[in-house]
C-alpha cells in the first residue's frame, strides 16, 4: 500500500500500528522514530520497523505516508523538525484524540504538495510505551480522519484504505464536530474518573486499605480509565477546552439533578433515567463496541481476591 511509512512516536499507538502494518503487509518500509534512546531501543527489540532513528526528519525522509503518533503537545516540535524533510506527495496524518487543535498548529506548517489528513483511531487501552500496543488494537473499532474540505480525495482515499486495512471503519468529519463527539465519549468520562479515584484517595473517613479492598463495588472500573497515561490526558484537556467545558457543564447540570432526586428520595427519576442508561449500555453490545460477557469479560476464579 506504501513505500515507506514514518511512524514518528512508537508508544501504544504508534506500536499498534507498527505490528498491523507488518501483519498486513501495508508498506515495504517503516521508518521509527521516537525522542528516547531507551524507547528506540524497546522498539527496535521487539522488531517494530525496518528503520530506527532519533532523528525524526532522518525517518520521514523519503516516506509516502508520516504519521505523528506522540502526545499532542509534541506536536509543533516535531512538525519544525521534520517539515523540511516532508517529501512532495507524501501524506502528513496523526493519531491525536483533540482534532481542532492539531489543525490549528500543524496546518500552516505543512508544506506545499504535502497531502494533510488528520486521524484519530477511537481505540486505545490505559497501557503506554512500545510493549503496550497489539496489532488487532484497531479491529472493528472507529477511526475518525478530519482533513479539510478541499484536500485532494486520492490522499484522503488512501488513509481510508489503510485504516481499514488495519480493521477500522472509518469515518470523515469536521474537526470542531469531532472534538464535541469525543468530550463526551471519551474526554469527560475520563474527567470523571480521574475525579473521583482522586476523591477516594483524599478521603479520611474510609481508609485507602478499604478503598482497595472493596474496590469491586464499582469503583474499580473507573481505575482502569483513571491509570490512562498521564502525558496524553493533559495534552487533551489542555487542547480540547471548550468542547470538554461545554460538555461538563451539561453533565454538572444532569448531575445536580440527580442529586436532588436522591436528597428528595425521587425514587421514579432515578428508575427512570437507570433505565435509559441500561439500554445505551445494550445499543453499545449490539454495535459491537463491546462484549456481551458480564464483568467487561473479566476472566473469573483467577484474579486475586475474585
Ligand atoms: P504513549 O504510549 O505514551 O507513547 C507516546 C510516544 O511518543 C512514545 O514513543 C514517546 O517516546 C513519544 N514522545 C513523547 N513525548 C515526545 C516528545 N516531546 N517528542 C517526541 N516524541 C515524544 O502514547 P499513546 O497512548 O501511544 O498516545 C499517542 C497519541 O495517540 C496521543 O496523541 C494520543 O492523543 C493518541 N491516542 C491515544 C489513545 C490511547 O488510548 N492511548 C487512543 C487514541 C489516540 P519516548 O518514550 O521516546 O519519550
Amino acid at each position: 500500500m506504501f513505500e515507506k511509512i514514518a511512524l514518528v512516536g512508537i508508544g501504544l499507538i504508534g506500536s499498534s500500528i507498527a505490528r498491523g502494518v507488518k501483519a498486513k503487509g501495508l508498506a515495504k518500509a517503516t521508518a521509527i522514530s521516537t525522542r528516547k534512546q531507551e524507547t528506540l531501543a524497546e522498539a527496535e527489540a521487539l522488531g517494530l520497523g525496518d528503520i530506527y532513528t532519533l532523528d525524526a526528519a532522518e525517518a520521514v525522509r523519503g516516506a509516502d505516508l508520516v504519521i505523528l503518533c506522540t502526545p499532542i503537545g509534541a506536536y509543533e516540535a516535531v512538525m519544525d523538525t521534520i517539515a523540511p524533510a516532508l517529501e512532495v506527495g507524501a501524506i502528513l496524518s496523526d493519531v491525536g484524540s483533540v482534532k481542532g487543535h492539531v489543525h490549528r498548529v500543524l496546518a500552516p506548517k505543512v508544506p506545499r504538495g504535502v497531502h494533510f489528513v488528520p486521524g484519530h483511531p477511537m481505540a486505545g487501552t490505559e497501557h503506554s510505551g512500545p510493549a503496550a500496543g497489539f496489532a488487532e488494537l484497531f479491529e472493528n473499532r472507529w477511526c475518525m480522519l478530519t482533513p479539510e474540505a478541499g484536500e485532494d480525495r486520492g490522499a484522503v482515499e488512501r488513509v481510508i484504505a489503510f485504516w481499514e486495512a488495519l480493521g477500522s471503519n472509518v469515518e470523515l468529519m469536521d474537526a470542531t464536530h469531532h472534538d464535541l463527539v469525543v468530550a463526551i465519549t471519551s474526554h469527560v468520562p475520563h474527567l470523571i474518573a480521574y475525579n473521583i479515584v482522586g476523591t477516594a484517595d483524599d478521603l479520611e473517613s474510609v481508609t485507602k486499605s478499604e478503598v482497595i479492598k472493596f474496590s469491586a463495588g464499582g469503583f474499580r472500573d473507573f481505575t482502569r480509565i483513571a491509570a490512562s497515561d498521564p502525558v496524553m490526558w493533559r495534552d487533551v484537556f489542555l487542547t480540547n477546552r471548550e468542547a470538554v467545558l461545554e460538555m461538563l457543564g451539561r453533565f454538572l447540570e444532569d448531575l445536580s439533578m440527580l442529586q436532588r432526586a436522591v436528597r428528595m428520595g425521587d425514587g421514579p427519576a432515578l428508575e427512570s433515567l437507570f433505565t435509559r442508561t441500561r439500554a445505551i449500555r445494550r445499543s453499545i453490545i449490539e454495535a459491537g463496541q463491546e462484549t456481551e460477557a458480564p464483568d467487561f469479560g473479566r476472566q473469573h476464579g483467577s484474579a486475586p481476591g475474585e
